[in-house]
């Protein structure tokens, strides 16, 4: 029997937009684990520029409470964020050795938030994320083209889900990131359905998928969208296209 076709979405930065929620929690996170409320002044409620700048280089989402801490001292190099993001790894290493944290306690912390946010008023929650315009539209409609699809993301699955089911929307597959690595999920969906397209806005994540040779033949896209780096969309690899609006709308029997 031939394998069902599938779709696989990420889900910050290709179906929300969740960088105001994101601040919000990560700040919230950030000053539980400070402990100290003289701090609450310095980190402002909108998200600071130094904060939407980073965002594109932040695969998980336990970085962005240690961004919101970074923010907090006078001489973190997130002062300037495009030389911070230039050796992006090694100033989280370095951040989390400073403030003696370790990433799963940041996720805790930042998941903790969120739990609570959604007890207190979870329409407000929900409304905090904005998802991009006409995506939700769009994957409705991958119905008649007899496509199911799949969200692969770094959130968890419990508040991707509570977001998927507000915008009625309910993919085949469902993983957070408690389920592995994007990458192992790949290749235990590509066990049972035949991959058709893996849409993500993190270049860095599309060119693992590419050199992991068990899913190098994955098509994978690049949605354009989303928190791109400056330079991202040019010079594509084979095997990486640049997805714009206007094709993710057209059938996906025309997508490059
Ligand atoms: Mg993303």
């Amino acid at each position: 029997m031939s394998k069902q076709p599938i779709l696989v979405f990420d889900f910050d930065g290709v179906i929300v937009d969740g960088l105001i929620e994101y601040w919000n929690s990560s700040r919230k996170a950030c000053l539980k684990l400070v402990g100290n409320e003289k701090y609450e002044e310095q980190l402002p409620l909108r998200a600071p520029d130094a904060f939407r700048k980073v965002r594109p280089w932040v695969k998980n989402g336990w970085e962005m409470v240690l961004l919101a801490a970074e923010l907090l001292r006078t001489d973190s190099p997130i002062k300037h964020p495009a030389q911070f993001s230039n050796e992006y790894q090694n100033n989280c290493h370095k951040a989390l050795k400073f403030w003696g944290w370790n990433p799963e306690q940041l996720q805790i912390a930042l998941d903790n938030v969120r739990k609570q946010a959604i007890h207190e008023n979870k329409e407000k929650w929900l409304e905090s994320h904005h998802p991009f315009s006409g995506v939700v539209k769009r994957i409705q409609q991958l119905n008649n083209e007899k496509i199911e699809w799949a969200v692969l993301t770094t959130k968890s699955t419990e508040f991707t889900s509570q977001l998927l089911s507000y915008y009625k929307l309910s993919p085949t597959l469902l993983y957070g990131y408690e389920k592995g690595s994007k990458p192992e999920i790949l290749l235990q969906i590509s066990k049972k359905y035949l991959i058709q397209g893996f849409i993500e806005d993190r270049r860095a994540t599309l060119e693992t998928v590419l050199n992991t040779p068990s899913i190098s033949w994955i098509p994978c896209y690049l949605a354009n969208w989303g928190y791109l780096k400056n330079n991202d969309a040019q010079d594509l690899p084979i095997g990486i296209q640049l997805l714009k609006p206007e094709v993710f709308v057209s059938p996906i029997a025309d997508w490059p």
